[in-house]
């Protein structure tokens, strides 16, 4: 079990806490959220345990385009983290507690001066918005950031979702709703989405998320939970293994990360990521250990999410 600080605030978190489990195929990653109850971060194990038992779906590509993920940080900054970051889709976050619309206005209009005329740009509201917020909202940025590619989650229910895409030009993308629901297959039976946003470890893992793409007959884009690139990975297969990859996927975030467990982290290269599985470096595994007391927290969440299966078996 690893503990890693970040190198901004994202997500509420400065730590990003990861236990990492060897099998026969290589190293999976269990990272749910700290919050996550076990029943949340029983598909997060089921990932972990393909990652490390099975070969991944052959890949039928061997590069997966990319995004810069922007924090709610400042226009200055914003500027900096995309120029650094080599890619031609930059993913914006919006809708931050304590930020008004116009800071993020600064931010998207000092995104597109970083990227160009030719770059894309997506933003992330992870369902902050009500619905009429959300019309007001994406209008103005939608101008400020010179057209958006799309408005990933702006409001968090499903239902909202599909009022918000009736009254917005701008396509909408769903991630909480799919991946937090109770049925994923709502966003398409809503007709409340344009895209669809997986993330391997919440789904329950490369092949389940082939499975739901196939049924929820969306264009994908794969996303990361904040891994290291052991998680990463898993996101790059699943990625590599999709039919079609119309939209550079949100996997380039190790670089949010200050330490990484392998050799060779995954990092894009000019604005996409190799297929590769990265080896694990046991020189940087044992040097980023967390304190007894966080392994001993991680040893209890992976008995309590031992437990609801138990209890779900007949
Ligand atoms: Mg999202």
């Amino acid at each position: 079990m690893v503990s890693i600080p970040m190198r901004t605030r994202f997500r509420g978190i400065t730590v990003r806490e990861a236990a990492l489990l060897e099998g026969p195929a290589g190293w999976g990653e269990w990272s749910p959220f700290l919050e996550y109850p076990a029943e949340v971060a029983e598909p997060w194990l089921r990932c972990a345990e393909e990652a490390a038992a099975d070969d991944w779906p052959a890949p039928l590509r061997d590069r997966v385009p990319v995004n810069v993920t922007v924090p709610a940080v400042g226009p200055e900054r914003a500027h900096e983290i995309v120029r650094a970051g080599g890619c031609r889709t930059a993913k914006v976050k919006v809708a931050e507690p304590g930020q008004t619309l116009a800071d993020e206005v600064a931010r998207l209009e000092a995104v597109r001066d970083a990227l160009g005329p030719d770059g894309r740009i997506r933003v992330d509201a992870n369902g902050g918005w009500s619905v009429d917020d959300a019309v007001a909202a994406i209008g103005r940025l939608d101008r400020a950031a010179g057209g958006l590619e799309y408005v990933e989650q702006p409001v968090a229910s499903v239902e909202d979702l599909a009022v918000v895409r009736r009254r917005v030009d701008v396509p909408v993308a769903a991630d909480e709703s799919i991946r937090r629901a109770e049925d994923p297959y709502r966003v398409r039976d809503l007709a409340a989405a344009d895209i669809a946003v997986l993330k391997v470890q919440p789904l329950g893992g490369v092949r389940a998320c082939l499975e739901i793409a196939e049924r929820i007959g969306l264009p994908v884009v794969v996303s990361s939970a904040l891994e290291t690139s052991v998680g990463i990975a898993a996101g790059v297969a699943l990625a590599a293994a999709l039919p079609e990859l119309p939209y550079a996927c949100g996997l380039a975030t190790v670089q949010l990360l200050t330490a990484d467990v392998v050799g060779e982290p995954l990092l894009p290269v000019d604005g996409a990521l190799p297929v590769v599985r990265p080896m694990v470096d046991e020189g940087r595994l044992d040097a980023l250990v967390a304190a007894p007391e966080r392994v001993a927290h991680w040893e209890a969440r992976l008995a309590a999410v031992r437990a609801v299966r138990k209890d779900r078996r007949p």
